[in-house]
């Protein structure tokens, strides 16, 4: 009945309101501003205190995770002017404002030939902006060049569209996009140094993200203001690109000391569901933020990221989403009450045999069961964004009852999707690498069988 399957799918609403208007920054104090990333921390959180036996070191994974506007934007508008194709960028321009806390100056910068002309502002200190250029991506600076083979999007797959409730957002608009498909490339329009949200009054640091919004080339300005969270604020009004900064940043780190709240032009239009059908990888290397099809999407279909930890009870996600100002109404969030009631358990018994695994219990004796348990109810509730993380503890535990073809298995399907999300240096990528050359001689081999005779 192939019929029933697309249009069950087809079908599939993620009917949840966009964020209403914001009266004003403050209405959201600077350190709660971004909370899709401390959703992210906690996550990883939970997957570091996943140690394996003492001395070992297990591996963390952690989550991905917002907004928009305009019906005239299209995807891939920075990459046309032929003037700017290929064009190395020339050194930062400095704005007119600047804001001094104690030794830290806070300026604006920016490069107008970043991205093919998409451009780059920055709010920073010259201290961060010098560290900066000396990343690697920066010092060859073809890493990030986002070339012409590597458009936002490829034309006609995606395209912006009004979403019931949802103000607009993006969906799939040719063929069929099949899991594991990279859908969107994206690079940063607009980074801010996060100890300017601690250091700086909300008006000070007002003036500064202000310029540094419009000192992007106009049609970067233009993309950025259509972003939602400024709705009801004149664009020349003071707040306005705060506001839309707090709806819309990503946390992102380069390399070990850098750190900022970053605004992507076209990911930031993405807006968000429970089950969502799309997950990212930010490359600090090459600043290209990867978005990868994690469902089959058809057709028409919304294109969906989770901005808040997704392996949580339906109140605590809508508690943590109320920071968007919206109440989700994806297809997880609006089942029939005792259908909600049962996703709900599910969750929670997700998070009990994670947290059960976690803890490397020799005692443990049924870990195999509870890590194949625990992979069906990420698929059940439609977690195929983090299934890398049921699968790396399903090799773990097969690996610690010596059936090295199960382990290896699941190591394999771990790496298959992790890698699309997270880089090779990761340590549960390392964990699996290694499990998967040599089964017997990775730390979990037949841990689960200490003490048996
Ligand atoms: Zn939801």
């Amino acid at each position: 009945m192939p019929g029933w399957v697309l249009m069950n799918r087809t079908l599939k609403s993620y009917s949840h309101m966009s964020p209403s208007p914001i009266p004003g920054f403050s209405a959201n104090p600077p350190t709660a501003c971004f909370c899709r990333d401390i959703q992210a921390s906690l996550s990883l959180f939970v997957w570091s205190a996943s140690l394996g036996p003492p001395s070992q070191t297990c591996p963390p994974a952690e989550i991905a995770e917002h907004t928009s506007t305009s019906p005239t934007h299209q995807f891939g508008q920075f990459t046309t002017d032929p003037n700017l194709m290929g064009k190395t960028w020339s050194s930062w321009r400095k704005g007119s404002v600047c804001h001094r806390v104690g030794i830290n100056d806070y300026c604006v910068y920016m490069q107008s030939s970043f991205n093919k002309g998409q451009g780059i502002s920055l709010v920073a200190t010259s201290s961060t902006i010098d560290s900066l250029s000396k990343t690697r991506g920066f010092v060859n600076r073809l890493l990030i060049t986002l070339d012409d083979s590597i458009a936002p999007v490829a034309p006609g797959i995606l395209q912006t569209r009004p979403i019931k409730d949802k103000g607009l957002g993006v969906v799939a608009a040719g063929n069929t996009i099949k899991s594991n498909t990279k859908v969107m490339v994206d690079m940063p329009a607009l980074m801010i140094d996060p100890r300017a949200f601690t250091d700086l009054s909300q008006e000070l640091l007002s003036d500064l993200v202000t310029e540094a919004a419009d000192m992007l080339p106009t049609a970067s300005g233009d993309a950025f203001y259509d972003l939602s969270g400024g709705e009801g604020l004149p664009r020349d009004s003071q707040g306005r690109a705060l506001a839309i900064i707090g709806k819309n940043a990503f946390r992102t780190k380069i390399g070990e000391q850098l750190e900022f709240h970053t605004v992507f032009l076209n990911v930031s239009r993405v807006n968000h569901a429970c089950s969502p059908n799309v997950a990212y990888y930010f490359d600090p290397i090459t600043m290209r933020k990867s978005l990868y099809a994690v469902q089959t999407i058809y057709p028409g279909e919304e294109l969906t990221i989770g901005y808040v930890d997704l392996t949580q009870p339906s109140q605590t996600r809508q508690s943590s989403l109320s920071y968007w100002n919206f109440t989700c109404s994806c297809s997880r969030c609006t089942q029939p009450s005792r259908r909600l009631r049962e996703s709900d358990d599910r969750t929670a018994q997700l998070l009990g045999i994670r947290n059960k695994l976690d803890q490397y219990d020799i005692s443990l004796r049924d870990g195999q069961a509870m890590a194949e348990l625990l992979i069906a109810l990420y698929e059940i509730e439609g977690l195929e964004a983090r299934i890398h993380e049921a699968y790396y503890r399903a090799a773990i535990e097969f690996n610690g009852v010596e059936n090295r073809w199960k382990a290896t298995k699941f190591a394999r399907l771990c790496l298959d999707r992790g890698l699309l999300l997270k880089d090779e240096t990761r340590p549960f990528v390392v964990q699996m690498r290694s499990l998967v050359e040599h089964p017997e001689g990775h730390w979990s081999w037949g841990f689960r069988l200490v003490g048996e005779q």
